[in-house]
């Protein structure tokens, strides 16, 4: 339990119908009797009951706000302390007065992420779940809520458990094995051993696979328009924005800069970003903006390579989809508008795995159906079968990649005949990583990291 009591202002800043203002802490209910008078009765105020009142300034007995307040005594809060919460008017100099009359009251000004480190602090969390709060407030999709809720409840946490309790067992087995008759398990060989292994193995990867689609739901999509001069790129952000921003020149190389937009495609922000041409250049200015393109389309999320169906294909057009490969790509033909002279038919086999779109920049045919596509191919729509947990968030990516790492090397250890001390210190490390998910083996300064990133208040 921590000694400190804390306080914020827990909704967001300006005005608003109310404002609530968040204590925690071991003086919660001193301070609570100090400032908060009730309109009927005296006595100390019962755990998790609404009561209508006054907050009054002890020094000055200035009526401050008249305001609901609740308090809910521990361990039955959101930090596991008692808590109190003050529902005042919602006007920014009404809640800094309360909140300044609660830190002279005895409470200290939170820090960001405090009360959510006091509930992990206390095991009412952990740290996925802890995370997953962060996640829900900055869920970028409908979609995006339902993941996050799904770790709030900690799904993740019991799938984190169920490969820990796996890896446990094979530990068990391999230990049995070095010092054998002083453990319930028996030593296995190592056929059933690197199965046991491989099956743990197959599900940390199922779980990975699942983080590009997590990914978009917490950050949106990034769809980067790619081509060579004048195919049309700035003339299709035009009309994907419907408004005349980009300057459309018949002049190549003109769009230097990239500008990105956001637009939403039933539900999924689709940030779109318009690059410089793609050209052999000697202009200084423009070949960095072309290191910056390539730079800018590895990190996309879908990559729209555009064409101009009008003109026969170029190198530079083939060059482009060369470097692309690999990536989620939208195929696009611009240009429909005019006589053609690039036929899907002489596309069909240059990307095998993409459709190529027509469309008109200039007159917006196609652009519904490209849309689509774009959506369909950020959330890798009809690939595979849906995992029941979906990562989102880097930390655990990165723990579960160290988990796998420990599990293939104790996997090919024990295939190649090693001593099992070898996998059983793999199996240790990706224990660790595990343990690192859901923040049992986190230090400190990682918990800083992640609980800093939080808004105040929460
Ligand atoms: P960027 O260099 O790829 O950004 O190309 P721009 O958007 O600046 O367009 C180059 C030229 O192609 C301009 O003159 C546009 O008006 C023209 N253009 C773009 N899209 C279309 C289209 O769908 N049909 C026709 N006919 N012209 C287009």
């Amino acid at each position: 339990m921590q000694e400190e009591t804390i306080a914020a202002i827990a909704t967001p800043e300006g005005k608003g119908g109310i404002g609530i203002i968040r204590v925690s802490g071991p003086q919660a209910e001193k301070i609570c009797h100090a400032l908060f008078r009730p309109k009927k009765g005296r006595g100390p105020l019962e755990t998790h009951r609404l009561y209508h009142g006054e907050i009054v300034s002890p020094e000055r007995e200035t009526v401050l706000d008249e305001v609901l307040a609740v308090l809910m005594k521990a361990p039955r809060s959101y930090t596991g302390e008692d808590t109190l919460e003050i529902h005042c008017h919602g006007g920014p100099l009404i809640l800094r007065n309360v909140l300044a009359s609660v830190i002279s009251a005895g409470a200290r000004p939170a820090e960001p992420g405090e009360f959510t480190k006091r509930a992990f602090l206390n095991n009412h969390l952990d740290l996925s779940q802890a995370e997953a709060v962060m996640e829900l407030i900055e869920a970028k999709t409908d979609r995006g809520i339902e993941l996050a809720l799904a770790h709030l409840r900690g799904d993740l946490s019991a799938k984190t458990d169920s490969l820990r309790a796996s890896l446990i067992e094979i530990l068990a087995h391999l230990e049995a094995s070095i010092d054998f008759g002083e453990d319930d398990a028996e030593p296995l060989n190592a056929e059933e051993l690197t199965n046991k292994i491989g099956h743990v193995i197959d599900d940390i990867e199922d779980i990975l696979a699942t983080y590009s689609e997590g990914k978009i739901h917490r950050e949106g999509v990034t769809a980067v328009i790619t081509g060579k001069p004048n195919v049309g790129k700035s003339s299709l952000l035009n009309r994907l924005l419907g408004e005349k921003r980009v300057i459309v020149t018949a002049t190549p190389g003109t769009t230097r800069d990239f500008i990105e937009e956001t637009l939403f495609i039933e539900g999924l922000p689709v940030t779109f970003v318009d690059t410089a041409g793609i050209r052999d250049t000697s202009e200084e200015i423009e070949s960095e903006g072309i290191a910056l393109v390539w730079e800018k389309t590895e990190a996309a999320d879908v990559v729209i390579v555009l064409l101009d169906g009008s003109n026969d294909l170029t190198k530079e057009d083939r060059e482009i989809i060369d470097r692309n490969r690999g990536k989620t790509i939208a195929l696009v033909v611009n240009k429909s508008d005019l006589p053609q002279k690039v036929t899907i038919d002489s596309l069909g086999g240059m990307i095998p795995e993409t459709e190529p779109l027509l469309i008109s920049a200039k007159y917006g045919t196609g652009i519904p159906e490209m849309k689509e596509k774009i959506r369909s191919l950020a959330l890798h729509e009809g690939e595979g079968k849906k995992a029941d947990i979906i990562i989102t968030d880097l930390r655990h990516k990165k723990a579960l990649d160290g988990a796998l790492g420990h599990c293939l090397a104790a996997h090919d250890g024990i295939a190649e005949g090693l001593s099992p001390e070898l996998p059983s210190l793999e199996i240790r490390d990706a224990l660790d990583h595990l343990g690192k998910l859901l923040g049992e083996t986190t230090t400190e300064e990682v918990l800083d990291s992640i609980f800093s990133r939080f808004c105040i208040g929460k």
